[in-house]
C-alpha cells in the first residue's frame, strides 16, 4: 500500500475544484522540468526478510515503480527464504548432491555472494547454515553444541564447493551442504529496489530494509545530505550515532539483532565464524560499512565482524573501497578515516575514545 508523501495528502475533491486542480497541477508540470508535482517522498512501508522496511521515493509523479520495486523485494524473500519449503533456496538446501534449477535472481545472488565470498576467505561463508542451524538460530530452538558436533559440521563448510553451471542456471550442493543467504539477501534486495526505481525515473530515494541495510540515492530536493543513525548495540531504542552522506549504501551488522542467553549466562549470537563454528567473539559489538553497493557492503559487514579489528584493517588496507565504523565492547570507536568525515558520535557513544584507521 502506498503511503502519500509527507507534504500534500490527495484531497477529495470535485467538479470546479478538480478542474482548477487539473490547471494548477499542469501548471506546476510546466514549470517544473522534472515534472514532479510535489517535493515530498513517495513512501511505501513493507514486510519482506522478516523485517519492516520503508523508502523513501522522490521525483516521480505515481507510484507505480514504488510498487514494482517492493513487488519485487517481496518476491526475492519467498525465493530466499531457507525456512520456507516452498523457496528456491530450500530447494537448493534439500537437493541430495543434484544440479537445482533456479530463476535468474537466485543464481545472480548465489554467484555475486560466492565471489564476495571468494574475496572475503574463511570469515565468510553462505555454507555455514547447517551450523546456524545446530545452534538453533534457523528454527529459533536455541542451544549449544558440542566440540564434536561443531567440528563434524564445519568440515562442510566450504563455499568453494557449490557447483554453478550459468548455461542450465542450475546449483549444485555436495550432500549435507546447506547454503544461508542471510548476510546478502537484503543488500541484494536494496539493489535490485534502487534500479528499478531509478529505471522508472525517480530521482532520489532512501532505502530502508530493516535499518541493518540503508541504501540512499541521487539528491533530495532540499538539498540537505541523507542522514542515517547508526543503532546503539546496546540499547534497542538508542542511537550510537549519525551518517549524513551524498549517497551510498550503509551496512550493519551485530550481535544484538540475534542472540540468546545460555544456561551458562554467556550470551551467543547468529554471526558465526566459520572457522570454529562458534559465534565470532573479537571484542565488536556492531560494524557499520559504507560502500556503494548496497549487496557488498551487506558481505563486508558480517565479514568484518567475524575478521575482528587487526584482521578487518589489514582487509581494509591491502583492498579498501570502502568504509567502516566499529562500536566496540569496551565503549570505544575503531573506524576508517573516510568514516570520520561522514560519521558523528550520539548518545552513550558522544566522547567515545576514537581510532582512525588510515588508508
Ligand atoms: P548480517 O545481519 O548481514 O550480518 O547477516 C547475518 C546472517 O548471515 C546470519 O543470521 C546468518 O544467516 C548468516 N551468517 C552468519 N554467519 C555467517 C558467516 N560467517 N558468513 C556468511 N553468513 C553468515
Ligand atoms: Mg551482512
Amino acid at each position: 500500500m502506498l503511503t502519500e508523501c509527507e507534504k500534500g495528502r490527495r484531497p477529495i475533491i470535485s467538479g470546479f475544484a478538480v478542474k482548477l486542480a487539473a490547471a494548477i497541477m499542469l501548471l506546476a508540470a510546466l514549470v517544473t522540468a522534472c515534472g514532479c508535482t510535489h517535493n515530498g517522498p513517495l513512501v511505501r512501508e513493507l514486510f519482506a526478510m522478516d523485517t519492516y522496511m520503508r523508502f523513501s521515493v522522490y521525483g516521480l509523479t505515481d507510484g507505480e515503480a514504488v510498487d514494482e520495486a517492493a513487488d519485487a523485494v517481496m518476491r526475492l524473500s519467498r525465493l530466499f527464504d531457507a525456512t520456507d519449503s516452498r523457496s528456491e533456496v530450500y530447494a537448493l538446501d534439500h537437493g541430495a548432491g543434484l544440479p537445482v534449477p533456479v530463476s535468474p535472481e537466485t543464481f545472480d545472488v548465489i554467484e555475486g555472494a560466492l565471489g564476495l565470498s571468494h574475496r572475503l576467505g574463511s570469515a565468510f561463508e553462505l555454507t555455514v547454515r547447517p551450523v546456524l542451524t545446530a545452534w538453533g538460530f534457523t528454527e529459533g530452538e536455541h542451544r549449544i553444541p558440542s566440540d564434536a558436533e561443531l567440528a563434524a559440521l564445519i568440515e562442510n563448510v566450504d563455499d568453494g564447493r557449490v557447483g554453478l553451471d550459468a548455461e542450465r542456471n542450475t546449483v549444485t550442493l555436495p550432500e549435507g551442504m546447506q547454503i544461508d543467504l542471510g548476510a546478502v539477501a537484503k543488500g541484494y534486495a536494496a539493489d535490485e529496489a534502487a534500479r528499478i526505481l531509478r529505471e522508472g525515473g525517480a530521482k532520489a530515494a532512501l532505502l530502508d530494509l530493516g535499518s541493518s541495510t540503508i541504501l540512499a540515492f541521487g539528491s533530495k530536493p532540499d538539498g540537505t545530505k541523507w542522514k542515517i543513525a547508526v543503532k546503539d548495540p546496546e540499547n534497542a531504542d538508542g542511537v550510537a550515532g549519525i551518517i549524513e552522506t551524498d549517497g551510498g549504501a550503509v551496512s550493519t551488522s551485530g550481535g544484538y539483532e540475534r542472540y540468546f542467553t545460555g544456561p551458562d549466562g554467556q550470551v551467543y549470537w547468529h554471526i558465526i565464524d566459520p572457522r570454529t563454528g562458534r559465534p565470532a567473539k573479537t571484542g565488536i559489538l556492531s560494524v557499520t560499512v559504507l560502500t556503494d553497493d548496497a549487496m557488498t557492503g551487506d558481505a563486508l559487514s558480517t565479514a568484518l565482524f567475524v575478521m575482528g579489528p587487526q584482521a578487518a584493517e589489514e582487509y581494509y588496507r591491502e583492498n579498501g573501497g570502502f568504509d567502516f565504523i566499529m562500536l566496540m565492547e569496551d565503549g570505544s570507536i575503531v573506524m576508517t578515516a573516510g568514516a570520520e568525515g561522514v560519521f558523528t558520535p550520539y548518545g552513550s557513544r558522544a566522547g567515545a575514545k576514537v581510532s582512525v584507521v588510515e588508508p
